[in-house]
This record gives C-alpha cells, sequence and structure tokens, in this order.
C-alpha cells in the first residue's frame, strides 16, 4: 500500500480479521471489510464529485456508520475530513463552512436543508446525503453507483487528516489541522496507557465531531480491532442497557455524563461488571463523582488534552484515581508536558510530542503564538506536585486579578460546588471600579434547595482566603453552555458584568 494514513486502517485490519464487526448502530453490524469496501467506493464517489489530495470533505450529522464512512473515504483520498458540530446555529454552520471551504459536504438527511443552504450560499461544493432516499445526491446511491476496486493514493503521516474545530470557550472556535501521523501517535498513546484490547466493545455516546470521542474512543478501538456501538444522543438509561445487555467494556464520557449516569434511580441495582475502562476527560472530575464510582467498584482513567494535541497530553491510571483525586496525571506516554518558568505556583501548560498539531488552519498569528519553540502553549494554568503529577488549575484566561491578588475562578468554584444545596456554579472575573477585578458567581441550586446569600458566604469564608470570596452571587436555573456542553464563561462574563446586571427577581444578587 502506498497509503501509510488512517484511510488506510479498515483494509490493513480486513486483511486477516475482515469478518470482526467494527460498528453496530441502531441494532445494524459492519465487519470491518464492509467498513473497508464502503470507505473505498465512497471515496471514488467522492473523488468523481471533484474532491483532490488536500481539499475538504465536511460532515453534518449525528454519531452514525456514515461518519466514519465519509472519513475513511476522505482519508484514502488524501483529503482533509471537518465534521460540523451539530448543535451549532445555521449562522455559526455558514462560518465553519466559509473558513474550512470543504469540496463536499456529507450531511444526514435530516440536516438536508441546513446542507442545501450551505450549498445554495456557495460555501460548500458539492452535497452527498445520507439516508437521502431516490434524491441523485443520496450518498448509498453514489456508493453504489462507484467503482468497486480499491483506491490507493499515496498518503503519508505528514498530511493533514483532521481539520477540527475547537470547542470555543475562549472565543470563536480555532480550526486545528490534525496529521494522519498526530493521531495515529495519539492513538498509540491511548493504547500504551490504558489496556484498551480488541475485545473490548466501546460505547460512543458522545459527539464525534468532537475530539475526545473521535480520537480517545473510536479510533484507539477500530486501531485495535474492537467493537464501537455508535449512539446518536447520551442517556443515562440507555448506557445502563447497553451495559448490562450488549457487551459495553468501554466508555468515554465528560464528568457531567458520568454524573447523571450515577443519578439514575437504576444506579444501585444495575449490573455493571462488564465496564473495565471508563475513559473521563474535558473537565476536573468531582472527588465525590470519583468516590460514587469507586463505591461500585469501578475508577476512571481521567485526561487532560485538547483538540491541539489530538487530544491526549495527561493521563491519571485508574489505579491513582482515588488516591490522587483532583490530578490530571501524568504525560501521555509518547508526549512531552511542562509548565512554563519554574517559580512556585501554577503557571501555564506546555505540550510538545507527535501528537501536537502542526498549527491551525488559515491563522498564521495564532499558530505563532501558540507554538513557540516547539511547545504548544495551551493556556491552561497547572502546578505539579513532588510526585511530578500535573494539577490543572484553571485556563489562564480566566484568571482575574483583584486588588492585585490572582484568583483562579475553578478553586472558588470547587469550594462552592461542596456546599449541599449548589448543583452547579460559575465563577467569573468581571471590571470593579474599586479591585480591578472582582469574582461573579452564578449559582444553580438544587431542585427546591435555593440557599440564601448569607449562608453561601459564611460556607465560603471557612474555606478560602478573603480576597476570594466572589462581589455577588446570582441564581439561576441552568448555566449558560456552548455548543459542546461546556460552560460559557463569555456569556457568563457579559451577563454578570456590572453594566447590565440587575438584580436578581427576588433581589438577591450582591454581597
Ligand atoms: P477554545 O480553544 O476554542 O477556547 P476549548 O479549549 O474549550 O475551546 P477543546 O480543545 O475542546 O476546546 O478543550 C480543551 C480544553 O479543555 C483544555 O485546554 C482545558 O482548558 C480543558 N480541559 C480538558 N481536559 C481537562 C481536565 N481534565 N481538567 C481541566 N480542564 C480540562
Ligand atoms: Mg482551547
Amino acid at each position: 500500500m502506498r497509503n501509510h494514513g488512517v484511510g488506510s486502517w479498515p483494509g490493513r485490519r480486513s486483511r486477516a480479521a475482515g469478518t470482526l464487526t467494527a460498528l453496530v448502530h441502531a441494532g445494524r453490524a459492519a465487519t470491518y471489510r464492509e467498513l473497508d469496501q464502503r470507505s473505498q467506493r465512497l471515496a471514488h464517489a467522492l473523488e468523481v464529485r471533484g474532491v483532490a489530495r488536500g481539499d475538504r470533505v465536511a460532515y453534518l450529522g449525528p454519531n452514525q456508520p456514515e461518519f466514519l464512512e465519509a472519513m475513511f473515504a476522505t482519508a484514502l483520498l488524501g483529503a482533509v475530513f471537518t465534521p460540523f458540530n451539530t448543535r451549532l446555529a445555521p449562522a455559526e454552520l455558514a462560518a465553519l463552512a466559509r473558513d474550512s471551504s470543504p469540496a463536499v459536504l456529507v450531511a444526514d438527511a435530516r440536516r438536508a436543508a441546513d446542507a442545501t443552504a450551505l450549498r445554495d450560499a456557495g460555501l460548500v461544493g458539492g452535497l452527498l446525503i445520507a439516508g437521502g432516499g431516490d434524491a441523485d445526491d443520496d450518498l448509498d446511491r453514489a456508493v453504489a453507483a462507484a467503482r468497486p476496486e480499491p483506491i490507493d493514493r499515496p498518503v503519508e503521516h505528514a498530511d493533514p487528516f483532521l481539520l477540527l474545530y475547537t470547542s470555543g470557550s475562549t472565543g470563536r472556535p480555532k480550526g486545528v489541522v490534525l496529521t494522519h501521523g498526530n493521531v495515529t501517535w495519539n492513538c498509540l498513546n491511548t493504547l500504551v496507557d490504558t489496556d484498551l484490547t480488541g475485545t473490548d466493545t466501546a460505547l460512543v455516546s458522545a459527539p464525534m465531531f468532537h475530539t475526545a470521542a473521535l480520537n480517545m474512543l473510536c479510533l484507539p478501538t477500530l486501531l485495535k480491532g474492537g467493537r464501537l456501538i455508535l449512539e446518536e444522543g447520551f442517556d443515562p438509561e440507555r448506557t445502563l442497557d447497553l451495559v448490562e445487555h450488549d457487551g459495553v467494556t468501554v466508555m468515554f464520557g465528560v464528568p457531567t455524563m458520568y454524573d447523571r449516569i450515577a443519578h439514575s434511580p437504576r444506579w444501585e441495582s444495575a449490573d455493571l461488571s462488564g465496564l473495565r475502562l471508563l475513559l473521563c476527560g474535558g473537565a476536573p472530575v468531582p472527588p465525590a463523582l470519583i468516590e460514587r464510582y469507586t463505591g461500585r467498584g469501578l475508577a476512571f482513567v481521567q485526561g487532560y488534552g485538547m483538540t491541539e494535541s489530538a487530544p491526549g497530553a495527561l493521563l491519571l491510571p485508574a489505579a491513582d484515581c482515588r488516591r490522587k483525586a483532583g490530578s490530571a496525571g501524568v504525560a501521555a506516554f509518547f508526549t512531552d508536558v511542562r509548565i512554563a518558568g519554574s517559580g512556585p505556583g501554577p503557571a501555564e501548560v506546555l505540550v510538545e510530542g507527535p501528537n501536537v498539531t502542526p498549527g491551525y488552519w488559515n491563522r498564521p498569528e495564532e499558530t505563532a503564538a501558540a507554538l513557540r519553540e516547539g511547545w504548544l502553549h495551551t493556556g491552561d494554568a497547572a502546578e505539579v506536585d513532588d510526585e511530578g503529577y500535573f494539577r490543572i488549575v484553571d485556563r489562564l484566561k480566566d484568571m482575574y486579578v483583584t486588588g492585585g491578588e490572582n484568583v483562579y475562578p475553578s478553586e472558588v468554584e470547587a469550594a462552592l460546588s461542596d456546599h449541599p444545596a449548589v448543583r452547579e456554579c460559575a465563577v467569573v472575573g468581571v471590571p470593579d471600579p474599586a479591585w480591578g477585578e472582582a469574582g461573579a458567581a452564578l449559582v444553580a441550586p438544587v431542585a427546591g434547595r435555593r440557599p440564601g446569600t448569607d449562608e453561601l458566604y459564611a460556607f465560603l469564608a471557612q474555606r478560602l482566603a478573603r480576597y476570594k470570596l466572589p462581589a455577588t452571587i446570582t441564581f439561576a436555573d441552568e448555566l449558560p453552555r456552548n455548543g459542546v456542553g461546556k460552560i460559557d464563561k463569555p456569556a457568563l462574563r457579559s451577563r454578570l458584568a456590572p453594566a447590565d446586571k440587575g438584580r436578581a427577581p427576588d433581589g438577591s444578587t450582591g454581597a
């Protein structure tokens, strides 16, 4: 084969184990050979539609086989696969299409109207619709009409494979270029650092357009010859069903997903004995959540990473889950991580290794700012303990300075979250005439248990230095979240900034 990229993986697996099940979706299974053959034909179909090496092929749809077929087909051509966040509004999708200028957009039939609008606006070259029925642009028809012979275009590890957009927590989403090599090395890191095997069944219910589900779960499992169960959304009850009856052994989730499973009415009675590997990342795992799972004999493998490092940078083995609660662990096997400078206290996390992106798409200034002297500057602050384990403190951008003191909101959030009536909370720094900046907290109380602000201040005063107490505490039923479900801090800052801050309906705003 001249193709050394990720597109060749289903074919390589099929040489010895083509009859193994690669994926299951909506009760239908496909073997590695079927996945390879569909991907090869789709590659021909894309080529007929003008897709050439280096072109982008976009995807808009849920977790489904066509996502992976389109991804492998694109990779077989040496083109670049760019899955769009399905939760974005039409104007945001248009911005991604303008940025990535895809030659073809593959879209689920349920998103055909959005896809057609992008094509009619001239933002994507052509369309293929998964489940498109009798229409000419139906993906199945295109695959059936395509040439059957294998396609073998030269692809090397240095060639771009994915264009993934960041979550947009700190601004507009940035396109990150990941090469075949970046993704391959991230998979190797994952396979060295966990005990994922070819007999595992991985439940994929987090969205595959995001780096975590795709690169920490789907691709390492497929590289080993394991089985994926693709779910179009996350549901705690359904998760327990799949664990009990469908042989799920591995899953990935952000802490809120694991929290919802642990609060299912079936949590105590469900048979979880098949679960071997619980990957958890994207945010720190609260100690109470760790306890709920260890109480059922389960430990998380926690990770810290970002789109730019494909994504694994730090990993906390299951054996350290409890002992090192609050830590994000040590560097992934083939990757190096350090913090900038040498002074005491938190400093910026820097990452170097074969999984780190060559840069952002069409953003040379941001690439130059993030990649300096070979190290990715993550924008996150961390501390290293005496055993060399990293604790992620917060994003540097979220840190605020009040009266000359640095405050990391995550520390205040962790203290507030310990209050039994606080379900969720977020803290941001907002302009303050006296102190430069001041903390502003938004608290979502446990249903029917709204605490008074005096009670919360008294609680915090036991736990935090005075300057860390937020100047205002406001209540809301829900926290604002961005497209991938992370708390939307920019939105929160404008909401809690003094200029447009009104009194809460019950007048409880303010310190
Ligand atoms: P943008 O770059 O557009 O602002 P984003 O950084 O949220 O968005 P992602 O690449 O999806 O986009 O997320 C990576 C970030 O998530 C990390 O830089 C870090 O801030 C946070 N993160 C990931 N894992 C952890 C973890 N285990 N603990 C704390 N924070 C984490
Ligand atoms: Mg980021």
